[in-house]
């Protein structure tokens, strides 16, 4: 459950995008109501209750602000609302030029720091001890670390002094500084996270050869799975990695794709390779069952099996068309970038699956909607062909599965609309009470 502290922003962020329409407080009982009661996401909560006040949800997404913790190394553009610690003006030479800009120290409500480099004066200067909104700052890693950049694109708000409340006791980390490091468990693993010690055994590796300004190297990628899960792991440096052997990695951080995590690790990092105890190959590669809100705490998910109750069947469900060149669903026989196309039949099943505490979509290429519906693409075909009509394919296709528990294995990504997880397995599932009972007990013990 989010603390009063971590919606603080999303209140306020709401808030202005209604100018006036809500109060706060109506804000935060709606926010609190949608999150706790209804078990709605974030994402989809904030856009509820700015439709219901009459505010336009698109207002919300390029004006999101975050909390300094979330944000990840190279991010393009991030908006953050802040507090600021500390400022120094710095002479630097930029193209044989002298140019000033200045440095310092921000903070947020989380007690999260982060330095902060303004390049261009004439677009912000900012003042110590004040609160700003920033819009369109970027970050940059240093030390393993993100900082924030205000470039000449950055838009920047001084905001009211209530408006913030940075925890006393928050510890002025010296420019370039590094936090303690943090040891994580692979099932942990969450977009943005640095300087993390992660250990796990190499379960698959692959090589390639880049060319970098300090000549060839070689770049190893693959998947390191422990007890918790899986994840894909990028070596920005050639440690000499082997498949199968278990490794500690000191100094990693986090970067995601759509909420996907992928650890990676360069030159700052620190490879131990260890000779201890741990599950085998074959013990880590089996389905990793995690419940979808724990999914979603994390923002999305590596090769993970989840379970719930079919409780919507989506648009684009049955049978569709595609086009050849890019894959694309078509209508009426066009695609929208290649136009006019000899379109392809396929099928696919778009079902939002829930478990009582969150959902998410679940999209099931052709060969699964086939087994779980027993209808294939010919009889869809034959049927279409019949009827003239796809809609009878999609009916029938929901009549299948709405209502039935599902257990789905896939990676899980996020987006403006929530967890999507790409389906590699899936099966109907028959709750079983007596192990379902034991199991929850066992897992009553372990706690
Ligand atoms: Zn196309």
């Amino acid at each position: 459950m989010m603390s009063k502290i971590e919606l603080a922003p999303h209140i306020r962020e709401i808030a202005r995008v209604l100018e006036g329409k809500a109060t706060e407080q109506e804000i935060e009982r709606d926010l609190d109501n949608y999150l706790n009661v209804y078990r709605m996401s974030l994402e989809a909560s904030r856009r509820h209750i700015v439709r219901k006040y009459g505010g336009d949800p698109a207002d919300l997404s390029g004006g999101e602000s975050r909390s300094l913790s979330q944000l990840g190394l190279n991010e393009g553009s991030v908006d953050v609302l802040v507090h600021v610690l500390s400022t120094t003006m710095r002479e630097i030479t930029v193209s044989g030029a002298p140019k000033t800009i200045q440095s310092g120290i921000v903070a947020d409500e989380t007690g999260a720091t982060m330095a902060f480099t303004v390049w261009d004066l004439t677009k912000a200067e900012l003042k110590s001890d004040t609160n700003y909104l920033i819009r369109y700052a970027y970050t940059r890693e240093w030390n393993g670390r993100p900082e924030l950049h205000l470039g000449n694109r950055v838009v920047v708000e001084e905001r009211p002094s209530e408006e913030i409340t940075v925890p006393e006791d928050i510890s002025i980390p010296a420019i370039g500084g590094r936090s303690a490091p943090q040891v994580v468990k692979i099932g942990e693993l969450r977009d943005g996270l640095n300087n993390i010690i992660v250990t796990g055994r190499i379960l698959s590796l692959k090589s390639r050869e880049v060319d970098t300004p300090s000549g060839r190297k070689t770049i190893h990628s693959g998947i390191i799975g422990d007890e918790t899960g899986r994840v894909e792991y990028t070596a920005w440096e050639d440690f000499e990695l082997m498949e199968d052997e278990v490794i500690t990695i000191s100094n990693g951080y986090v970067k995601g794709w759509k909420g996907i995590p992928r650890v990676s690790f360069g030159e700052r990092a620190e490879i131990t390779k260890l000779d201890i105890e741990f599950p085998s190959a074959d013990e880590l590669s089996g389905e990793v069952l995690r419940t979808i809100e724990e999914i979603e705490r994390n923002g999305g998910a590596f090769d993970v099996t989840t379970r719930g109750t079919v409780v919507d069947i989506k648009k684009g469900t049955g049978l569709i068309f595609r086009c050849p060149e890019c894959r694309r669903v078509v209508l009426k026989g066009v695609c929208q970038v290649h136009g006019k196309v000899q379109q392809v039949p396929d099928l696919r099943i778009r079902a939002v699956i829930d478990d009582g505490f969150a959902s998410m979509t679940a999209v099931m290429r052709k060969e699964i909607s086939e087994a779980l519906t027993g209808i294939t693409l010919k009889e869809a075909l034959d049927e279409a062909r019949e009827t003239m009509d796809t809609e009878t394919i999609s009916q029938r296709f929901e009549e299948y599965l709405l209502a039935k528990p599902l257990v789905v294995r896939g990676t899980v990504m996020s987006d403006d609309y929530g967890l999507s997880m790409t389906v590699n397995e899936a099966r109907f599932f028959k709750p079983d009470v007596r192990s379902e009972a034991e199991a929850l007990l066992s897992k009553i013990e372990v706690i």
